[in-house]
């Protein structure tokens, strides 16, 4: 049972450029939005396209320092100053832009039009694929994220009074989000990614788990490379729904980056469109109001055709085959073994992790 889908899109948070060699190319939302309208989606009963709106100052600093919020702004005037003590470099992840707090403000704007339609209740889930920059710190842009709109979502969630989990299944460790919320058990972090031992940013490990009151409520599922569908369903199912209904939350965020497809350049997951699409109707199974973001994808294609069939799956719609990887790889034999004693591993560590 689907009550439709929320969809949030302006073509402005599309079109900006990070650098013309940058991995992430914001475009590649218009690929995704121009498959939906092609198929229909967006006329379907119940079907919303939202526009996002600018996200406050008081917002951002839910998450982030005053004085990044400034440098921030600074930068997005005159980006050819210096801004390397916050983590922003021309030459590296996450270079400086003309308009990046503008564009940034409207992207985590996204998310939290997500969240308020979520809350409503009218629609079974609100997608920003715009959003889920999970790797931005209280004090440093990291790993192409400027502002953390997830980690806001869920902060501002949580001063609601409301228990979030937050689900993230980037190839890349939610890194900020859990570090936002590392003192508190308020917010359920749970990350599925490519060990922190071969990828970016090199954390994520089960014994990472939370301080004091959040001791137990930082999950991670640490994955090793060459992590097939198969395997990665089976890591999902074993971690994520058992969690969920141990931890009871009001309100679900998922970050949902397909930098984890076998065909994503920056990373050495091997999941597919037919995993995606298990894990998806998962969280449209859930009983929880849910706003669902993107992150991470670096193969537009893989974007293009995996989001749009998440879309699908959230509207209750037929997937059309031409969406679904036609041949997705599958370890088989001693390789088979090595992946999936390398799997059960993770999943053993993430559960141990967790608060009883
Ligand atoms: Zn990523």
């Amino acid at each position: 049972m689907t009550r439709g889908a929320g969809f949030v899109w302006d073509p402005r948070i599309a079109t900006h450029v990070y650098r013309d060699d940058h991995p992430l190319k914001p475009k590649r939302l218009i690929a995704v939005h121009d498959t939906l309208k092609r198929l229909g989606a967006f006329e379907r009963p119940g079907s919303t396209v939202l526009t996002p709106r600018a996200a406050t100052r008081g917002e951002i600093e839910r998450i982030h320092a005053p004085d990044y919020v400034e440098a921030v702004m600074r930068a997005s005037v005159d980006p050819d100053l210096d801004y390397s003590e916050w983590g922003l470099d021309p030459y590296r992840d996450t270079p400086p832009f003309k308009g990046m707090h503008e564009v940034s403000l409207l992207t985590t704007g996204g998310s939290l039009v997500a969240l308020e339609a979520a809350l409503e209740g009218e629609m079974r889930v609100v997608v920003n694929f715009s959003g889920g920059l999970h790797h931005a710190m209280r004090r440093r842009a990291s790993g192409f994220c400027i502002y953390n709109d997830p980690a806001i979502v869920c902060g501002l969630l949580a001063d609601k009074g409301m228990r979030v989990a937050y689900v993230d299944i980037d190839a890349h460790h939610g890194d900020g989000v859990q570090a936002a919320f590392y003192e508190t058990d308020r917010v359920l972090t749970i990350s599925l990614h490519e060990t922190g031992r071969v990828l970016f940013p090199g954390t994520g490990f089960a014994d990472e788990r939370g301080r004091g009151a959040g001791a137990g409520y930082s999950i991670n599922v640490e994955l090793p490379p060459n992590t097939d569908g198969a395997a990665y369903v089976r890591a999902f199912d074993a971690v994520v729904p058992p969690l969920l209904e141990r931890y009871r939350p009001d309100v679900l965020v998922t970050q949902q980056g397909i930098d984890s497809h076998f065909d994503d350049p920056l990373t050495h997951l091997m999941v597919s469109t037919q995993a995606r699409e298990h894990v998806v109707r998962y969280f449209v199974s859930t009983k929880w109001p849910w706003a669902a973001m993107g992150g991470g994808g670096y193969s537009l294609d893989a974007v293009r055709r995996a989001w749009s069939m998440e879309f699908l799956v959230m509207q209750g719609a037929p997937i059309p085959p031409e969406l679904h990887d036609a041949d997705p790889p599958e370890w088989t034999g001693s390789r088979r073994a090595a992946i999936d004693a390398a799997v059960d591993a993770a999943i053993t560590g993430a559960l141990d992790a967790a608060w009883t």
